[in-house]
């Protein structure tokens, strides 16, 4: 008898687990292992969010639950942010929801949206989580195409005419993980076109909306004109402000959608603690300069990799975004066996392209989430790899 439903079984397996099983019997035989694998900021939450978190928890009116969907302190922040950001007006009260991260957010939206059998439209390569999320609501995802050659916008013609007018949902994910593309406004308003055009759903995920390098500055697509017809958009402060573990985050947009999303969540949870939101809010109403700090060291990584890479005759495009680089694997390997000897042979996580769907096949992901120095030693052990010359001829 197994206890495990067949929902379960059916997931894919978790890919860093192979990894991470590996890292631990390589740091057991005392190699130091450096972890590019996952996407999780190594720096900490600012100061003053933290010293907010505390304040709050004194309080015992704080440790009750929660309203279902997130605190007015938190929620108004949210739509105060979207105003001073995008000069985008939000209902506080109708058009923002308070989420326990956006990945749970994203994970639940499909459940209260997707009928079995219904199809979404998911970005190829893009984050994982799309397609689980899709899957365990008995929906069927069809990869929304990304390509190198323009940019990493959608190539919606490549998605099938059948499957553009079939979709109810199309999910959209820019500044990106894991291709770090990131876009200019025509391409939201070319979005919404599509989605009015095929009655869809569009669902933007904002992950990296604050993580933005050279003067770039990432549009919401709340931003287009009568997007919340057919819009929401996911934001998180994980990444943002390195607050990955304290599970905060939103959805805008749509009424009927965040009702739908609000409702069901309200059979499922009791929203974030009560000192979370409101540290939350404090972050969204501050001046940014700690975001601004984040972004400076990041950008610095990325140019530091981006010029060893360059060195060792690896191709990547400079992002304007994001805390990843995504690089082209050498001639004659495929992702998988190429993240496989940096690990076996230089003792450095990278994440294969293809965990991100099959067009990620061919390129690997680089998590930013270490110190100028040990991107130097990556450098410097990856020279010492003979990696010009591929396993296969
Ligand atoms: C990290 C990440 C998320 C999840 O963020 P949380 O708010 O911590 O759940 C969502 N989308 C993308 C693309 C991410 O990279």
């Amino acid at each position: 008898m197994s206890f495990a439903s067949v929902k379960v079984k059916n997931l894919p397996p978790y890919l860093f687990s192979s990894f991470q099983q590996k890292k631990k019997e390589l740091e057991a035989d005392g190699v130091d292992v450096i972890d590019l694998g996952i996407g999780a900021p190594d720096l900490p939450a600012p100061s003053f969010v933290v010293d907010r978190l505390a304040e709050e928890a004194k309080y015992a009116a704080n440790h009750r639950y929660s309203t279902y969907s997130g605190c007015a302190e938190f929620r108004e922040a949210v739509a105060h942010f979207y105003k001073s950001e995008y000069d985008v007006d939000l209902n506080p009260e109708t058009e923002v929801l308070a989420l326990i991260g956006s990945k749970e957010g994203i994970a639940n939206l499909m459940h209260a949206v997707i009928d079995p059998g219904d199809t979404v439209l998911v970005p190829d390569p893009g984050y994982p989580v799309y397609r689980t999320a899709v899957q365990l609501a008995g929906g069927v995802s069809s990869p929304l195409p990304l390509d190198h050659s323009n940019g990493y916008v959608p190539l919606y013609e490549q998605a099938g005419q059948d499957v553009m007018n079939r979709a109810k949902m199309m999910l959209l994910n820019y500044p990106g993980n894991p291709t770090a593309a990131t876009v200019k406004f025509d391409t939201f308003l070319e979005a919404i076109a599509k989605a009015a055009k095929h009655d869809m759903l569009l669902v933007h995920d904002a992950a990296y909306d604050m993580i933005t390098f050279n003067d770039y500055e990432a549009p919401s697509v709340l931003q287009v004109p009568n997007a919340k017809d057919r819009a929401v958009e996911f934001g998180s402060l994980s990444k943002s402000f390195n607050m990955t573990g304290w599970r905060i985050g939103y959805v805008v947009g749509n009424a009927e959608v965040i009702k739908a999303l609000a409702t069901l969540k309200s059979n499922m949870d009791t929203s974030q603690f009560l000192p979370i939101q409101k540290a939350a809010a404090a972050a969204l109403r501050s001046n940014f300069s700690a975001v601004e700090e984040h972004n400076r060291i990041y950008r610095a990584r990325m140019e530091k990799l981006h010029s060893g890479f360059r060195e060792l005759g690896i191709r990547a495009d400079k992002p304007n975004g994001t805390i990843f680089l995504w690089a082209q694997v050498p001639d004659g390997y495929s992702s998988m066996e190429f993240a496989d000897k940096l690990l076996n042979e230089a003792g450095v996580i990278v994440t294969p392209g293809h965990a991100f769907g099959s067009r990620g096949e061919g390129y690997f992901r680089v998590a930013l989430t270490v110190s100028e120095d040990r991107l130097d030693e990556v450098v410097a052990r990856m020279k010492k790899l003979d990696i010009k010359e591929g396993s296969r001829p």
